[in-house]
């Protein structure tokens, strides 16, 4: 393991060539090279289906399909490759848990406790769910910065308690809650935890087993792999006690007219053709991240945002919603909407977001209608920061005009 090296990283991201400012990756990470290799081999040599064919292609993807499947278990130290569900994404993941492990046990009356500050991904579900069993989502609340205010969990565990939606790191504030104390106060109660790593599983990849998480969510495509893919990881005991959630080809090992009999876990949850190219591209991702000091890759796009911030804190009326040593830095200006802040820094070519980020409930709590969001990666470097405070700069003469 080398020290990192913010240019050489960079130099792998071919949309960058263009000298784009990309301030976006917490929407969606950049693709290095390696990854778009290897969807573009499979799609232009190797093209098959996986666990249907008898041909020598097909049965090359079915093991190079489950070996990424061996990879991603070792990437959150899962126990088996059986642990692995590949998905569509986050989203996908919590809608099949929510469907398939919750909903089967929901009685009416019964509470799911999510926290303030979760994406919309790990809320509506919830809500599906709960008015499909005539149950309730309990909040737990967030601190004045926003963190999931783990000490208010206790309280709010209790015989009703089936579930504890969490996330592990906000797409907005960047606060990573304790969730080895939210998992052990959960499981005190008895009640198990699903953690929505989409945003964690970049900064922070997890011990699943060592935090003793019951499911963990996330999208590839945040961690350099493809859009369209993403992983359901669920405690053994749990995955087999679940009906599968969508019925098709090759989630099952005999059918007739009135019945059929599911296949092993993880293949019953895997029902149609699956995103073949999508687990390839995640495949080279995860083997071409373990070329780098990830850690340190980390504290150089942390410094970024911090850098940021401080420059920007320079200008009247900003404020940050950033926590500490967080690569998200959202915030805002007095006085002007963030969504004509964005527009101008659009037309700049700094790419960034604006708006709610998919978490309303957190907005309210907060108390804003949205704020702007500046999301770093390590492929992003000094002159980014720069360019991003002199286009706000200029944005606000121009509003100030
Ligand atoms: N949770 C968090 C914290 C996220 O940031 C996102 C993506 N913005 C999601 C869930 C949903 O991920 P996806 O859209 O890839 O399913």
């Amino acid at each position: 393991m080398t020290d990192f090296n913010p240019a050489g990283f960079r130099q792998q991201f071919p949309a960058l060539s263009q000298g784009q400012c990309y301030l976006d990756s917490a929407a969606t990470a950049l693709k290095p090279q390696a990854v778009i290799d290897a969807t573009v081999n499979f799609y232009t040599q190797e093209g098959a289906t996986v666990h249907r064919s008898q041909h020598r292609a097909a049965q090359t993807l079915t093991e190079q399909y489950e070996q990424a499947r061996v990879q991603m278990a070792q990437w959150i130290n899962a126990p088996r490759s059986e642990n692995i569900v590949w998905t569509r994404g986050t989203t996908e993941s919590i809608n099949l848990v929510a469907q398939s492990w919750l909903r089967p046990r929901l009685q009416p009356g019964d509470e799911i406790i999510v926290s303030q500050a979760e994406h919309h991904a790990n809320l509506i579900p919830w809500l599906i769910v709960a008015q499909q069993c005539r149950a309730h989502v309990v909040t737990l609340p967030v601190d004045k910065y926003g963190i999931p205010d783990i000490n208010a969990l206790p309280a709010l565990l209790n015989g009703k308690t089936r579930l504890l939606a969490l996330t592990q790191m906000s797409n907005v504030t960047g606060a990573m809650p304790d969730i080895a104390r939210a998992v052990e106060q959960a499981h005190t109660n008895g009640t198990p935890v699903l953690i929505d790593g989409a945003q964690g599983v970049v900064h922070c990849p997890p011990d699943v087993q060592r935090l003793d998480i019951d499911f963990y969510a996330f999208s590839g495509h945040k961690l350099y792999g493809p859009t369209g893919i993403g992983v359901l990881y669920g405690k053994t005991e749990l995955l087999e006690s679940m009906t599968p959630w969508q019925g098709g080809g090759k989630m099952l090992t005999q059918a007739s007219m009135t019945d059929f009999t599911p296949q092993a876990v993880p293949h019953r949850f895997e029902a149609g053709t699956p995103n073949i190219a999508g687990v390839i591209g995640m495949s080279a991702a995860l083997k071409w991240l373990k070329t780098f000091d990830l850690q340190a890759a980390e504290k150089y796009s942390q410094r970024l945002a911090t850098l940021a911030e401080e420059q920007l804190s320079q200008i009247e009326g900003f404020r940050s919603f950033r926590c500490q040593n967080s690569t998200v830095l959202a915030f805002d200006i007095a006085g002007v909407h963030h969504s004509d802040l964005v527009a101008l820094l659009s037309e700049q070519a700094i790419a960034l977001r604006a708006g709610q980020h998919c978490a309303q409930p957190l907005m309210d709590a907060l108390g804003i209608s949205g704020t702007l969001r500046a999301s770093f990666a390590p492929y992003n470097n000094e002159q980014d920061v720069t360019r991003l405070v002199g286009a706000v700069k200029y944005a606000l003469d121009l509003l100030a005009d």
